[in-house]
């Protein structure tokens, strides 16, 4: 597939739930793709991309930033406390916000360097043990915790079990969401994009759709 043909998908599945073709970004997860497909996208105009890893996005991005303006990176994979810093440097966006003391550091450090990357809370909505993420029921409690802290939460995000139906998980995000007032949604990924958009995904995370499978090897 392509970067042309999940934008059109995309598209069409914002047009077919009525909503405006605005109304959702497009994050192009480029977590251990080579350099060169990366650059593939980056030369077709795409800016917004998303990685794992600090550590992966900081051998990188910092070159690609030099060749190319406009980049937003969004974290999408667990964060380190004492990667924290790192992540302020590397990141707009933080979609893996998870826990109490990752909630308390990155207000800490907020105060010292002056800005924060916008935040998304992870939610575990599968309950999975090996799944990072808040459990459902305790989502409004630490909501209200990472407001008390005054951090900037945009939305919730989730990844759904792989063997049940992603609807479901997708629904369920919504609707922690909007009982707290939250209008961002990261979820949907190659697989299930589409049932994400109809249940109201502001930002889509697709990875091996547009750059091909990853080679792990
Ligand atoms: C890898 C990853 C994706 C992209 O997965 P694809 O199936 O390749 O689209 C999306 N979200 C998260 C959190 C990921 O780690």
């Amino acid at each position: 597939m392509s970067l042309t043909e999940i934008t059109a998908r995309m598209d069409a599945a914002l047009s077919a739930a009525g909503r405006s073709a605005d109304s959702a970004a497009l994050i192009a997860v480029s977590k251990v793709q080579p350099d060169s497909r990366v650059e593939a996208v980056l030369q077709e105009g795409h800016r917004i991309f998303g990685e794992n890893r600090v550590q992966e996005a900081a051998g990188k991005w910092p070159a690609f930033r030099e060749k190319y303006d406009g980049i937003e990176l969004h974290l999408i994979g667990p964060l380190q406390t004492n990667k924290v810093r790192q992540a302020f440097e590397l990141f707009q966006v933080i979609h893996s916000v998870d826990r109490p003391k990752l909630a308390k550091t990155i207000a800490r450090i907020a105060e010292e360097e002056g800005h924060c990357p916008e935040l998304f809370i992870q939610i575990n909505t599968g309950e999975e043990d090996q799944k990072a993420g808040v459990s459902p029921k305790d989502a409004d409690d630490f909501i209200a915790e990472c407001r008390a802290l005054d951090l900037p939460i945009k939305g919730l995000m989730c990844i759904p079990p792989a063997e049940e139906e992603p609807s479901l998980h997708f629904a369920l995000l919504a609707k922690i969401a909007k009982r707290n007032d939250l209008a961002g949604l990261s979820m949907g990924m190659s697989g299930d994009f589409e049932s994400a958009i109809a249940q109201g995904a502001t930002h889509i995370r697709v990875g091996s759709a547009i750059f091909g499978e990853r080679d792990y090897g």
